[in-house]
């Protein structure tokens, strides 16, 4: 079945808000097998709204909206496409009682009179519930099947409804079983560049999949994609490409799907019954943030410092004057001491140094913008390695974060 997608609203065109709901509705449409074969968004005005779901069903005869279902006068998409069926609008008793007493319940209070837009529904429609907001979705479909699905802006709202009542509805209208399948690899640590000579260089390709690089300041994730083929075929096909890409790249994938690198140091530390510590320069505690982020962390992190001023990486990490003097405070000599001294303070078996120049001022011919030492000492086995980051100073600092917690993985791994 092939759709198009309609996203509603001026904030998307203007660009104050990003269309994650065009997104989220592919990803979760192509799971049942249902391609958006064209998106287009529109503006707030009811002649917009209008053209282009004509438009779109003139060329497919299955639209999907999102926004414009709100109570207030900018929310005009229900009576523009019920105008666009012949329909006529009718006020919908039954839930309007259902918001009154959500209101009452909710927010102990009266439910406002602008409310009653929301409880409008073109004739003859059929209300999608709303588990998550007032707001109904409308399905309106004319005499020859062609239809129209309507669902609110918020995102929320959006992907609530859309699980509980629109997908359920499509998947009964999917003949056959065909799906749009992928699987994704996330590697970090290595350029697009490279890992698409390595990939070219696997004996018998992938096979018969789609292979995309997506690039990110983490890393470069690799997905596959099968379309059009039966379930357990896309499975078949995926794992095969899997293997293959694995086995071409042993060390630098660390995961699957949405993997976080700094969970999976986690749980490889967890395993291994070793506890982590960090001193951080550049990245003022982002590296700490992203361990304490997945929950569980506190039985292997323990802490660290946020040794920005030189004299903080020597008071509480105990990196010697003399040696942040000799060698300057972003070099390998003070990153290793750092990791050592975070070690040391605090008494966890592993320590990680970080400390570079973020930018965009403080670089020098020697140690451009983008220099970051990093060290992981893992029981006194220390190890050190340098990164030319490049981007803004977010980026730098993200990299630099991602590439220390990649070290100890690799430590931790034996590589
Ligand atoms: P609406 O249903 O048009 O009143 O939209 C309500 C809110 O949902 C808007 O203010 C946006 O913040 C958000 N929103 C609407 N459309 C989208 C979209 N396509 N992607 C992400 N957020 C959206
Ligand atoms: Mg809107």
């Amino acid at each position: 079945m092939k759709i198009e997608l309609i996203t509603i609203g001026d904030e998307l065109l203007l660009g104050f808000t990003i269309d994650t709901n065009a997104a989220h509705l592919a990803r979760a449409l192509a799971d049942i097998g249902v391609q958006i074969e064209r998106r287009t968004t529109v503006g707030d005005t009811a002649e917009e709204i209008g053209a282009a779901v004509r438009e779109a069903l003139d060329r497919t005869g299955a639209v999907i909206t999102t926004g414009g279902l709100g109570p207030t006068s900018d929310d005009l998409t229900k009576a523009s496409i019920a105008t666009l069926f012949g329909r006529g609008m009718r006020f919908d008793e039954e839930h309007w009682a259902w918001m009154a007493e959500r209101w009452r319940t909710r927010f102990q209070r009266e439910i406002p009179e602008a409310n009653r837009q929301q409880a409008m529904i073109p004739d003859g429609a059929t209300k999608l519930r709303n588990n998550h907001g007032s707001a109904p979705g409308i399905w309106l479909e004319d005499e020859r099947g062609r239809w129209v699905a309507m669902l609110p802006g918020v995102p929320r709202e959006m992907r609530g409804m859309l699980a509980d009542t629109l997908l359920p509805m499509l998947r009964e209208r999917v003949t056959g079983d065909r799906v749009v399948r992928s699987r994704t690899l996330r590697t970090t640590g290595v350029p697009e560049s490279l890992i698409a000579e390595r990939v070219g260089a696997i004996d018998g390709g992938v096979g018969d999949v789609a292979l995309a690089y997506l690039p990110n300041v983490d890393g470069v994730d690799l997905r596959v994609t099968v379309r059009g083929a039966s379930s357990a075929e896309a499975d078949r096909r995926l794992d095969g490409a899997v293997r293959r890409l694995r086995d071409a790249f042993p060390r630098e994938i660390y995961g699957e799907g949405d993997a976080d690198l700094a969970a999976v140091v986690l749980e490889l530390c967890r395993a291994r019954g070793l506890r982590l510590a960090v001193g951080e320069s550049c990245t003022g505690g982002m590296l700490g943030a992203r361990v304490t982020r997945i929950p569980g962390s506190s039985d292997v992190f323990v802490g660290g410092v946020i040794a920005y001023a030189n004299e903080i990486k020597t008071s509480l990490l105990g990196v010697a004057a003399d040696l942040i003097r000799a060698h300057g405070a972003v070099s390998e000599e003070v990153a290793r001491a750092m990791a050592s001294g975070a070690r040391a303070r605090t008494g966890a078996e592993i320590g990680v140094g970080i400390t570079g120049i973020a930018g965009p001022d403080g670089g020098t011919p020697e140690k451009p913008v983008g220099t970051v030492w990093i060290a992981a000492d893992v029981r006194g086995d220390a190890r050190a390695a340098l990164l030319h980051s490049w981007g803004d100073r977010e980026e730098v600092r993200q990299r630099a974060a991602q590439a220390a917690l990649n070290l100890v993985r690799r430590m931790l791994a034996g590589d």
